[in-house]
């Protein structure tokens, strides 16, 4: 079996960051991964400000895929998300939306049940496994991206329909690719809005697979309902209309609308949707029924 333990995991995704393992287009893959705190906090009373912040949102890997070139789309199939039994959720000052409400930091670890939350006794809820930080090495010319940005290449994408079933395409910017991924989430609502969600660590089994000259706009999600383009920018408004572009180029190019279809195609059954407002940069994604 290929496998990727936590214990290779990087901070940023660079194309200069050495693969820890080489697979051939077409494997089945498992990468373990620690939460988002680098599995560092056990306990409610854990002081946050000990944290250490430089092993924060490790992702595993990263993996080098054969036959993978420049240009080329790398295709994720998510086989598999296996989590561990309890998780941790975080809020404070100067963190998320209402982060300016608090002065100070809070902790829960939560137990998951039965494939249920137990966020107190009187108030449970179904998880909804995904993954928070997925992707390729970035453009050369770009440099080094923390693995907590979401941008072109995927990473902190923190989308809740990067989940089981789910194929993620990315861009290949480095020859292998260079596919890292972390930061799950046994539950997660979007927009994210205290900053974290309910983080844990676990195993990922994908299949990786090249797509040849796809001329797609990455990143693109596709699951058993719905194909969807996510974006990423500081401005949300942006975000947005990079999103919606993207899709407008996708009915385009591959399935041979006109603009003004595809326009009016998205209008009509495009749902425009926040995975994140909390990360460097927000992610949108627009969803449309396949
Ligand atoms: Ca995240």
């Amino acid at each position: 079996m290929n496998i990727i333990t936590k214990d290779r995991s990087i901070y940023a995704m660079c194309a200069t960051n050495p693969p820890v393992l080489t697979v051939a287009a077409g494997s089945r893959v498992v990468f373990e991964t620690r939460d988002a705190f680098g599995d560092q906090i056990k306990s409610e009373t854990d002081a946050f400000d000990g944290l250490d912040w430089e092993r924060i949102n490790p992702a595993t890997g990263p993996l080098y895929v054969e036959g993978a070139e420049v240009g080329d789309v790398l295709a994720v199939t998510i086989e598999k998300i296996e989590i561990a039994d309890k998780g941790v959720v975080v809020c404070g000052k100067g963190m998320g939306t209402l982060g300016h409400l608090f002065d100070d930091a809070h902790i829960k670890i939560l137990p998951i049940v039965d494939d249920r939350v137990i966020f107190s006794d009187e108030i449970t809820f179904p998880i909804n496994k995904m993954i928070g930080v997925i992707g390729t090495a970035p453009d050369p010319a770009v440099g080094a991206i923390s693995s907590g940005t979401p941008c072109a290449h995927g990473g902190n994408l923190d989308c809740k329909k990067i989940a089981e079933g789910a194929t993620l395409m990315l861009p290949v910017n480095v020859p292998g690719a260079l596919l890292a991924m972390g930061d799950l989430h046994a539950a997660m609502a979007d927009g994210e809005i205290g900053v974290s969600g309910l983080e844990v660590a676990g195993r990922v089994t994908v299949t990786v697979d090249v797509l040849k000259s796809a001329n797609l706009p990455t990143p693109m999600l596709r699951n058993d309902t719905h194909i969807m383009t996510l974006a990423s920018h500081e401005d949300l408004d942006i975000a947005v209309d990079m999103a919606v572009e993207n899709m407008a180029k996708y009915l385009m190019s591959d399935r041979g609308m006109t603009l003004a279809d595809a326009t009016m195609l998205i209008s009509l059954t495009g749902n425009v949707r926040i995975c994140q407002v909390v990360d460097p940069k927000k992610t949108i994604r627009v969803e449309m029924r396949l």
